[in-house]
């Protein structure tokens, strides 16, 4: 098996390419859009996913473009600041971890490949014969000996090799949304939040950001609405946000004019086998943790890693299937647990929460209960040995 074909040039994508290359194979990448994708949101990268950052040589360079943010404010309704704490907690970031911009790390990591990987961009896949023959959207077809689907939640390899979508996501009762706007609430290197029960609406800045993102989550049950119908789910969000106060209804005026508008279920992707085939498939198109886990960049990095290192050197696909498993399910149990911490269910526990932030820097047990916050998630960030599979 020499010839391998990947399918989206985003962090599984490209990350996969480069341990594929660093271990001999010859590598074709397909992907959608027309250029690798630039901006997005801040993701962290912790634990076994920061080794594999090492292990690529780009600590140093993922350090340099940190996001660098300091504190996050609660504020009530009326504008008022309720509880102000550090940053990192209220990531659940440890020690080392990072948090970069998405567009970021991708950028690092397509700059590490480019030159030994061949590149399609504005092109799709169609269909994966059993022989290998892959049929495109735009490019003539090509025989390879494997094919990876990194191409995100959504996955068109999946559909292809596995089946519809439904069968494998699990949808976890909120919605999300995120863009870009205008930094008018002038945030240098913070977060701005008011929640209300059943709604969150969080206004960033970064280090590297001349705007803001304004990102919102909310509960509720699926809605039905077209995926290209970007002005239908602005409505949708405008909906789900009516009535509530704090500067959420200039960030919604707001919202009307962003491009990069980004509108999905917080869903996660759960799937017996990732490989069937000559298909296999690598980060949230096998085993999407969703955002509320904060561990799918991580996911990513870690099984581009495994899958390459066991392809190469290992037991293969079965290796691949053996190794990550654990790793993915516990990480992805962070999801349903923290989504409930970032959309809170009632009056009684949105109270309960901010009374904590506020009183937090002066409780005795302060240590203990940050470890409840930090703790799980360090947990499942280190919940696999790493394999050296390069000398
Ligand atoms: C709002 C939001 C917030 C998040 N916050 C965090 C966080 O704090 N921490 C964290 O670790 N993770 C976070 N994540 C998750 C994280 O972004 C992903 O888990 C991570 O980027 C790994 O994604 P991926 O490479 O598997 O898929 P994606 O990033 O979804 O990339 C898929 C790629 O495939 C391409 N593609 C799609 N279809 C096709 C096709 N038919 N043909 C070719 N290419 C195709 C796409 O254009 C894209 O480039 C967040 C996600 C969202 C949406």
């Amino acid at each position: 098996m020499t010839n391998i074909l990947i399918s989206g040039a985003s962090i599984a994508g490209t990350a996969t390419a480069y341990w594929l290359r660093r271990h001999g194979f010859t590598v074709t990448v397909v992907e959608r859009a027309p250029a690798i994708r630039e901006g997005g949101y801040k993701v962290d990268i912790r634990g076994a996913a920061l080794k594999v950052i090492e292990r690529m040589g780009l600590l140093d360079a993922v350090r340099a473009r940190s996001t660098e943010m300091r504190v996050a404010t609660h504020y009530d309704a009326k504008g008022r600041p309720v509880a102000t704490f550090d940053a990192d907690l209220f990531g659940g970031r440890t020690g080392d971890d990072v948090e970069i911009m998405r567009g970021d790390l991708n950028e690092l990591l397509y700059d590490l490949t480019r030159d030994d990987v061949e590149y399609l961009f504005d092109d799709s896949i169609t269909g994966i014969a059993e022989d290998g023959t892959v049929t495109f959207e735009r490019s003539e077809p090509r025989g390879f000996d494997l094919a990876v689907g990194a191409d995100g939640a959504h996955s068109v390899t999946r559909r292809i090799a596995f089946g519809e979508e439904s069968q494998f996501a699990r949808d976890l009762g909120y919605y999300i949304s995120i863009c870009t706007v205008p930094n008018t609430l002038r945030l240098d290197r913070e977060e701005a939040m008011h929640a209300t029960v059943g709604r969150t609406a969080n206004v960033y800045s970064t280090r590297q950001d001349t705007g803001a993102k304004a990102l919102f989550m909310w509960s509720s049950e699926p809605l039905a609405y077209d995926h290209r119908d970007v002005a239908g789910q602005k409505e949708l969000l405008t909906r789900a946000m009516d009535g509530v106060g704090w500067r959420v209804p200039e960030l919604l005026e707001a919202v009307r004019e962003a491009k990069d508008f980004y509108f999905d279920s917080v869903s996660q992707i759960h799937m017996d086998r990732w490989s069937k085939g000559r298909v296999v498939l690598v980060g949230d198109a096998g085993y999407c943790a969703s955002p509320a886990s904060g561990q799918g960049t991580s996911l990513a990095l870690v099984g581009a890693y495994v899958l390459a290192g066991e392809l190469a050197a290992g037991d293969g696909l079965e290796g691949y299937e053996r190794e990550l498993r654990p790793f993915v399910e516990a990480n992805q149990a962070l999801g349903p647990a923290n989504v409930k911490g970032m959309v809170i269910g009632s009056r009684v526990a949105l109270w309960f929460q901010l009374k904590m932030i506020k009183l937090l820097p002066r409780l005795p047990g302060r240590d203990r209960m940050v470890e409840r916050v930090t703790g799980p998630i360090a947990r499942a960030a280190n919940a696999i040995e790493l394999k050296s599979y390069v000398e």
